[in-house]
């Protein structure tokens, strides 16, 4: 992965805070901010601050940070409110699925019912 891909990655400049983006949590190695175009009323992105294209590029070294990525979607559910009514966790991965942003999400959706299965 060259420096140069990453500079252009729209969710590393999140991460850096060279884009701005209505921050909901923050550590060491994650970043979650509130998604630009909301599809529930809680629509959050959990994002590792390091760049990873998606779920795919993830080795077993990597268990650690993906249980992180999934425990900050559990506590920020709790803080905004939907833990006890429910929300659902998303990871779209490449075409079909339509992820749009190759650096790995996490989708936090809540706030509404939701339909099963996805569209
Ligand atoms: P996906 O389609 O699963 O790759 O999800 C990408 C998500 O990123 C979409 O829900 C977009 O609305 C969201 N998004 C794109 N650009 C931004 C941005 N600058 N700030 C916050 N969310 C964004
Ligand atoms: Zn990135």
């Amino acid at each position: 992965m060259g420096g140069s891909e990453m500079e252009d990655c729209l969710f590393c400049s999140i991460a850096a805070g060279d884009l701005q983006a209505k921050i909901a949590y923050r550590d060491e190695y994650a970043v979650a901010f509130h998604d630009i175009n909301p599809r529930a009323p809680v629509h959050i992105l959990i994002v590792p601050v390091r760049h990873i294209e998606s779920l795919l590029e993830l080795g077993a070294e990597d268990a650690g940070l993906l249980g992180h990525l999934h425990l900050v979607a559990a506590r920020l559910a709790r803080e905004l409110g939907v833990a006890e009514r429910g929300f659902r966790v998303v990871i779209n991965t490449n075409r079909e699925a339509g992820q749009s942003v190759p650096h790995l999400h996490l989708h936090l959706l809540g706030g509404r019912p939701m339909d099963w299965p996805p569209g």
